[in-house]
């Protein structure tokens, strides 16, 4: 019988960046995406109106992410889509995708930014990634956030979105993404 190898086993280098998995509320639909490294772009909450209204609550948690680096796992055809102008940040429109069984909203792209996908913190299956890799490092459109609520620590603060109103502040980090 053979013995049972003791040697350390080599780890997998060419693996890729580690994922987290999201799905909506009623299972159909699961997406894949990094928690770390270049195609994680950044983690914020966002007070604007319409991530109000997306969301039904208070404000929107969103994960930038390089659209080539989101997969969907299972639920293509549970998908469905609602094109919108994007009032928030580019003035070009905004594509929303959700689960069409439940109405999760999954998924959001915006003409302004082109490949990069904004996931929705709310879907993440493990919510304990919301503490860790996952942390907002960024908070938008403050000036909509109820007063009594608090900044999230740690977090970038900007009133809008940008110090103006030209999108210069979220710009900068997607134009530093597409240059590397
Ligand atoms: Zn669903
Ligand atoms: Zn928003």
């Amino acid at each position: 019988m053979a013995v049972p190898s003791l040697e350390p086993q080599p780890l997998n280098d060419a693996s890729p960046a580690s994922t987290a998995t999201s799905s909506c509320f009623c299972g159909a639909v699961q997406l894949s995406f990094p928690i770390e490294g270049p195609d994680l772009i950044d983690v914020f909450l966002c007070h604007c109106p319409d991530c109000k209204k997306l969301s039904a609550s208070l404000f929107g948690a969103g994960i930038m992410a390089s659209s080539s680096s989101v997969r969907i796992l299972h639920g293509q055809n549970d998908l469905a889509t609602l094109v919108k102008p994007d009032r928030a940040s580019s003035g070009g429109s905004v594509t929303n995708t959700r689960c069409g069984a439940c109405g999760t909203l999954m998924h959001r792209v915006s003409s302004g930014f082109p490949g990069i996908t904004v996931l929705r913190a709310g879907t993440v299956d493990d919510v304990r990634l919301l503490e860790t890799e996952l942390r907002p490092r960024m908070e938008m459109f403050t000036k909509y956030r109820p007063n009594w609520l608090r900044a999230c620590e740690g977090a970038r603060q900007l009133y809008e979105q940008t110090d103006g109103s030209d999108g210069s502040e979220i710009r900068s980090v997607i134009v530093s993404h597409i240059n590397e």
